[in-house]
């Protein structure tokens, strides 16, 4: 799934507060989560045990991977419960 569309639209921060998402922030990219829509199929946790840790606080932490690496993780998330905003392009 495409972690950058809502409903096939663009995201922005905005919208995906408003629709329960919280946001992790990163240096080169923000990760958004809903743990509402999560399914828990857990593939972001086996793409990255670095950047999502179950039980850590905070449990995303984006900077652990490159901003490339986190988007193939978060395009594997089957539920949309993960998005993203690159802030380096
Ligand atoms: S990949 Fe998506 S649906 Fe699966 S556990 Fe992670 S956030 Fe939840």
């Amino acid at each position: 799934m495409d972690g950058t569309l809502l409903k096939n639209q663009k995201v922005t921060e905005e919208e995906l507060i408003a629709g329960g998402y919280k946001k992790y922030s990163g240096e080169d990219i923000d990760i958004f989560y809903n743990q509402s829509v999560c399914q828990h199929a857990g593939f972001c946790v086996r793409g990255s045990a670095d950047v999502y840790e179950v039980g850590r606080r905070p449990w995303i932490i984006a900077d652990n991977e490159t901003a490339q690496r986190n988007v193939e993780i978060i395009n594997t998330c089957p539920s949309g419960a993960l998005k993203f905003i690159r802030k380096d392009d």
